[in-house]
């Protein structure tokens, strides 16, 4: 039985236990059946139809909806009393990694089982679920979840939709929610109000009640399978039991739906990632130029490398976050807010994955579209399509800047409350480092050891940049975005950069076949990961001191990251190279 460190956000206090590691190697036999399945499902009855989800066949899309329900995608942790799978959430992890593919659909699905079928588990009534979460699992129905307003989208709370009691009980909801995904044919949305322009709650309200009406389709960059509208809501007469959750408390629904979600839309892009690596491959592999497969040139292998490099952080980071969620799951009862305590346990994480794997594919896409050439921007190839997709994935399920903000910001609030040891291991740090004679330990050249000692120090960097931000500026840390985003984007490459640095060594511990790969994409990773943590630390320290004070800082920067020297680009023709001779994505 392995023991998992269940305390979001430890890992910056902590060595971590490989143990203590998911990874791809560790998945199941049933696991890897979900996966081949969803797999089958989206190449052979979803691919090749994406043209019709564009003319926007909604019928279609309900269709692919209901096939997903037959094959057991749409409740994979449902109850089984609901018509559920109860499963962890590896095996959501491994479908949404293979739904990736089709973007639209995923968007479609992610608004289905995510979106509706996920807060409805949480926070629904015996009766509320009785009602909607077999439909909703069969794929009989089609759920949306609207949150966002024109005027409140990452200010959701600041929503205007308003709800009135009336004198029977039931409510009668007045107002305008904005870019709902499935809003065109969706039967349930979840809607949230303020109860008499106050009190944000949740509803559960359908297409058919009175008052309930959706809007023209909009004009998108992407997703045009992946139908999105206003939804209308004008006198909308919805039953007194239809309030999900508790009255004021919707930002509990809002909340957790999103720790969640924010995962989850993570492991899609890590799937999308690798997948797009592999197209790239094929087509450097397949097309010539002066009389040379284009995969054969430096600056083609350098994106090639660098692509599966990244591709390979997320794919790490995203089965570590699964891994520390089902973790706490298992450790937690099985009620509705034992399950929402558990995701926010990880929130930390899931925002980490959010941001690290969208920008990882937005990245992967546009080297996709620069492989291919002019290919890549027309229409007749797939690179097209799949880069204008996946904009959108950095705004939705909070902006990446609101995200980033989350991230150091659910930190600081842990560490003033005792939850986790941050203002102690600043202030020790402090001591340490800030006296000229120290300097990181060496503890010689065994494999990966110069990396490990390198993920240490991002961690070193990361608590004198969060130390020194509480410190400068006390409670009006907030107001510092940017140092805030530095320190995330720091955060982020420590959390990235010691999941591959896990699984590699993991790999080398159990002498798998491409064991050398995985600590080649480590090394890449780690290595130039080092470059962006002391660019992200340099910013936000001249931010916060100045004069000896900060040549103080940057003295111990110095001293504490000092990456071994590294030939990334021979490291990189080698990942290049396996990628194109596989046709795919490694690892
Ligand atoms: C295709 C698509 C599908 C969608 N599906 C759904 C859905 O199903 N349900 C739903 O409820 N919503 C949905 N949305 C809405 C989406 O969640 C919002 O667009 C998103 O939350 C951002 O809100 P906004 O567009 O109002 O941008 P704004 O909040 O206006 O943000 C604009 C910019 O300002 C930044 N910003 C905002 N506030 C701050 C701050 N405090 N500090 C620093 N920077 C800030 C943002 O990061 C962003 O860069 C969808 C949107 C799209 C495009």
């Amino acid at each position: 039985m392995e023991t998992v460190a269940l305390r979001g956000g430890s890992w910056l206090f902590d060595e971590v236990a490989d143990a203590d590691v998911f990874t791809p190697e560790k998945l199941t036999e049933e696991h890897r059946l979900i996966a081949k399945t969803t797999e089958e499902f989206i190449n052979s009855e979803v691919l090749p139809h994406l043209d019709r989800m564009e003319s926007k066949d909604w019928e279609f899309s309900r269709q692919l909806i209901k096939r997903a329900g037959e094959l057991g995608l749409l409740g994979l942790a449902a109850p089984e009393q609901y018509g559920g799978l109860d499963l962890d959430k590896k095996s959501a992890l491994v479908v949404v990694e293979k739904v990736s593919r089709a973007a639209s659909f995923a968007t479609t699905y992610g608004g289905q089982s995510n979106l509706c079928v996920l807060p409805i588990t949480l926070f629904g009534t015996a009766e509320q679920k009785s009602a909607y979460l077999p439909r909703l699992i069969t794929g009989e129905i089609v759920g949306a979840y609207a949150l966002s307003e024109s005027g409140s989208g990452s200010d959701a709370l600041a929503a205007r939709t308003r709800a009135t009691k009336q004198a029977d009980g039931s409510w009668s909801l007045t107002g305008e929610k904005m870019w709902i995904s499935n809003g065109g044919f969706a039967d349930l949305f979840i809607v949230f109000a303020k109860v008499d322009g106050e009190q944000f709650t949740a509803f559960l309200v359908e297409r058919a009640f009175p008052g309930v009406s959706t809007g023209k389709e909009e004009h998108k960059m992407g997703l045009h399978g992946s139908s999105t509208t206003p939804v209308v809501l004008l006198d909308a007469r919805v039953p007194a039991g239809n309030v999900l959750g508790e009255i004021g408390r919707g930002h509990k629904v809002a909340l957790n739906t999103l720790n969640y979600g924010r995962f989850s839309l993570g492991a899609m892009c890590a799937g999308g990632s690798k997948a797009a690596v592999g197209d790239a491959a094929r087509y450097a592999a397949g097309r010539k130029q002066f009389g040379q497969p284009i995969a054969i040139f430096g600056a083609i292998k350098h994106k090639l490398g660098e692509m599966t490099a990244r591709a390979y952080a997320a794919e790490c980071l995203s089965y570590r976050t699964a891994g520390l969620i089902d973790a706490a799951l298992e450790a937690s009862a099985k009620d509705g807010a034992s399950i929402a305590k558990a995701f926010e346990e990880f929130a930390i994480e899931a925002s980490i994955c959010k941001v690290a794997c969208t920008e990882t594919l937005d990245f992967v896409l546009d080297e996709n579209v620069q492989i291919h050439g002019g290919n890549g921007f027309v229409r007749d190839y797939m690179a097209e399509r799949y880069f204008r997709d996946a904009r959108v994935n950095r705004i939705f399920e909070g902006t990446n800047e609101i995200n980033r903000l989350l991230i150091p910001g659910m930190l600081v609030r842990r560490g003033l409350k005792g939850d986790l040891p941050l203002v102690q291991a600043a202030r020790r740090l402090q001591d340490e480092i800030l006296s000229p004679g120290s300097r990181s330990a060496d503890d010689g050249d065994a494999p990966l050891a110069p990396e490990q000692r390198t993920v240490t120090a991002f961690k070193q960097v990361a608590l004198m940049v969060v130390g020194t931000a509480l410190q400068t500026y006390g409670d009006t840390l907030e107001s510092q975005q940017e140092v805030l985003s530095c320190a995330a984007d720091i955060l982020i490459e420590t959390y990235a950069g010691e999941s591959a640095l896990s699984r590699a060594r993991q790999s080398r511990a159990a002498a798998t076949a491409n064991a050398g790969l995985h600590e080649t994409a480590t090394r890449v990773y780690v290595h130039d990961a080092a470059a962006r943590v002391e660019a992200s630390a340099k910013t936000a320290l001249a931010a916060m001191a100045e004069g000896d004070t900060l040549r103080t800082l940057l003295a111990a920067l110095r001293r504490v990251l000092k990456p071994a020297p590294v030939n990334t680009v021979a490291l990189r023709r080698e990942l290049a190279e396996a990628v194109t001779a596989r046709g795919g994505y490694i690892l």
